[in-house]
C-alpha cells in the first residue's frame, strides 16, 4: 500500500511535526515492520528523542542514520518540504528558488539540499531498458564553433537511450560519457540497456561492437538518405531537446559540467515518472529512495571533481 499525501493541505496537515516526519521514514525505511539492530526483536517503539528503542535489548537506533538525513542540521520537516516542493514543481526547483521557498539561511544550503535529494533520485540497480531502445549522444552546455559533431571540447557529451513504446517514449537512461568511442558508448548501453534488445542508432561506427555484445543493431544510416538525425531517432532527439530546455530553463544553464551528473539524474527521475497521476507518488518515492540511501556530506558533493581522462 502506497500511502502519501494528495495535497498541500494534506502534506502540511499530515507531516506538520519531526515526530510525524520520522515516523513515516521509519515505515518507508522498514516497511516489514522495525526489527533491533543488534538483538533482531521485534517490540520497539518511538523515544522522545525520535529514537528507536528496543523493548527487548534497550537499544537505540536513530530513523535517520545511514539516510541522506544524517547528522543533516535541517529539521527533517524542512528536509520533507524541500521533497514536496521538488516533487510536485511539474520541472523542478532551483536552489535559489528552494531558499526563498523554505526561507532557508543560505544559498549554499539549499543547493546541498537539492544535491542530496538527486543522489536519492537514482535507484541503485534499477532494471535496464528493454524492447527497441533507441540510443544516441548530444552536447549540453558551452558553445564551441567547429570540431565536427562528435567533436568535446567544452561542452559535456551525453548518452542518451531511449525506449520506443509505440509511438511515444518509454523510460529513458542519460550518462555523461568522456567522449563517443565504441568503448565509452558499449558501457554506456550495457549499464542502460538489457542484452537481446534491439539498439537503434545512427551510422556512427562507435556502435559497431554492440552486436558482439548481445545485443541486435540496426543503424540508420543519415548520409543520402534525405533525412535529419531528428527523424531518423526523433525519441532521443526529442529527450535531448527537453533535457537542453530544462537546463536552461529551470536552472538557467548554471549547470557545471562537474555535478552534471545530477541533473541527468534528476531529470531522468522526471521524464520516468511524468505520467503518474499523483504527483504525491513522486515525493513517496523520493522519500522511500532517500531513506535507502547513504549520506554525502557537502565537502564531498563539492569536490566531486570531473573524471574524465
Ligand atoms: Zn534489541
Amino acid at each position: 500500500m502506497e500511502d502519501y499525501p494528495r495535497t498541500l493541505s494534506e502534506f502540511e496537515q499530515r507531516f506538520a511535526t519531526e515526530g510525524a516526519c520520522r515516523a513515516y521514514l521509519a515505515q518507508l525505511r522498514w516497511p516489514g515492520g522495525y526489527r533491533c539492530l543488534r538483538c533482531g526483536a521485534d517490540r520497539s517503539w518511538m523515544t522522545q528523542e525520535g529514537l528507536m528503542k528496543c523493548g527487548q535489548c534497550g537499544y537505540k537506533a536513530s530513523v535517520t542514520a545511514g539516510t541522506i538525513f544524517h547528522s543533516s542540521h535541517l529539521p527533517l520537516r524542512t528536509w520533507f518540504r524541500a521533497m514536496w516542493w521538488v516533487t510536485n514543481q511539474k520541472h523542478g526547483i532551483s536552489a535559489l528558488g528552494l531558499q526563498r521557498l523554505l526561507a532557508l539561511g543560505s544559498y549554499e544550503t539549499a543547493w546541498s539540499c537539492l544535491h542530496k535529494l538527486r543522489r536519492a533520485m537514482v535507484r541503485p540497480g534499477r532494471d535496464r531498458l528493454t524492447g527497441e531502445v533507441e540510443v544516441d549522444e548530444t552536447y549540453v552546455g558551452g558553445h564551441e564553433p567547429g570540431g565536427g559533431r562528435r567533436h568535446v571540447g567544452n561542452k559535456a557529451l551525453v548518452a542518451v537511450a531511449a525506449q520506443v513504446d509505440r509511438e511515444g517514449i518509454g523510460r529513458i537512461r542519460l550518462r555523461r560519457i568522456p567522449r563517443a568511442s565504441s568503448q565509452s558508448l558499449l558501457a554506456f548501453v550495457q549499464e542502460a540497456i538489457e542484452p537481446g534488445s534491439t539498439v537503434l542508432t545512427d551510422g556512427w561506427e562507435g556502435y559497431d561492437g554492440l552486436k558482439g555484445h548481445g545485443y541486435k543493431h540496426k543503424a540508420r544510416v543519415i548520409s543520402g538518405s534525405g533525412k535529419t538525425a531528428s527523424v531518423l531517432l526523433p525519441r532521443v532527439h526529442r529527450v535531448a531537446s527537453l533535457l537542453k530546455r530544462w537546463l536552461l530553463g529551470t536552472h538557467q544553464g548554471g549547470v557545471s559540467r562537474d555535478h552534471l551528473d545530477y541533473y541527468l539524474d534528476e531529470f531522468t527521475f522526471r521524464f520516468n515518472r511524468r505520467t503518474s497521476r499523483h504527483r504525491g507518488k513522486l515525493f513517496y518515492r523520493l522519500v522511500e529512495q532517500a531513506a535507502a540511501v547513504g549520506p554525502t556530506p557537502y565537502a564531498q558533493l563539492v569536490s566531486d571533481s570531473d573524471h574524465d581522462p
